[in-house]
């Protein structure tokens, strides 16, 4: 990343961290307590009673819905409470592009109490990483940076030595469920030198789960025996 430019990104998350009285949303003046304005509040629509194995609206009265009961996915829980759609959707795209950290702020602050404090919580906080050729080209991961933020609120630690990727690959975006599962195999690697048992794995989104997938796999590999998977928003099937 050029330096001007890191410059810029910093002032700008700087200032919108130091004056969060602006909603994210729409520009306008909050109130001292209010992360949003209550208009943009209505338009962040959070998963209805979300399974919790895949993240997604739980038409039954269990915990988890009807497709994970009959064949549960990989990972021993999922939790990404915001729909990715809307006013949700835009903040996420603006974090991406325009590395607005204070709107992935802004979204973690509405939903941080739907992850869990002690005693249930996990050791360690691993952001899916990126290789480093892709992290060279954009200079940020999204994971991390989310990682970074969920750590100093929830006071779990972040690690990101012990999940790497081993291969690059191309972007999910605009392949197929099957093609996302065959692009991310053996992306990853793990090398569990801390023991670590239970881990939470941070992405910015779930799409189809096939990272999620691959990454739990590698974790149970090399001995993790429970993970999570934490991220803002899950996107509807
Ligand atoms: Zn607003
Ligand atoms: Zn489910």
């Amino acid at each position: 990343m050029k330096a001007r430019k890191f410059q810029s990104l910093i002032l700008d998350n700087l200032t919108s961290l130091l004056d969060p009285h602006l909603c994210p949303g729409c520009q306008q003046t909050l109130l001292d307590q209010q992360t949003f304005c209550e208009s943009c509040q209505q338009r962040l629509r959070p998963v209805e009673h979300p399974c919790r194995l895949c993240g997604l609206e739980n038409q039954t009265n269990d915990d988890a819905c009807a497709v994970c009961l009959y064949d549960p996915p990989r990972w021993q829980r999922m939790i990404a409470p915001l729909q990715y759609q809307g006013l949700t959707r835009e903040l996420m795209m603006q974090f991406k592009f325009s590395q607005s950290l204070h709107f992935a702020n802004s979204l973690l602050q509405t939903i941080i109490h739907h992850f869990p404090g002690q005693p249930a919580k996990p050791e360690v906080l691993l952001p899916v990483p990126l290789h480093h050729n892709r992290l060279i080209e954009r200079g940020y991961n999204q994971a991390f940076e989310i990682g970074r933020l969920m750590s100093l609120i929830i006071d779990i630690p972040v690690d990101t030595q012990t999940l790497v990727r081993v291969r690059d690959t191309e972007a999910q975006v605009g392949l197929t469920a099957h093609g996302r599962e065959k692009n991310i195999l053996k992306a990853f690697a793990c090398n569990n030198q801390k023991n670590y048992r239970h881990v939470a794995v941070i992405d910015d989104i779930v799409t189809t789960g096939s990272t999620a997938n691959e990454v739990t796999k590698t974790l149970h590999r090399a001995g993790v025996e429970t993970v999570e998977i934490w991220s803002l928003a899950r996107v509807s099937l």
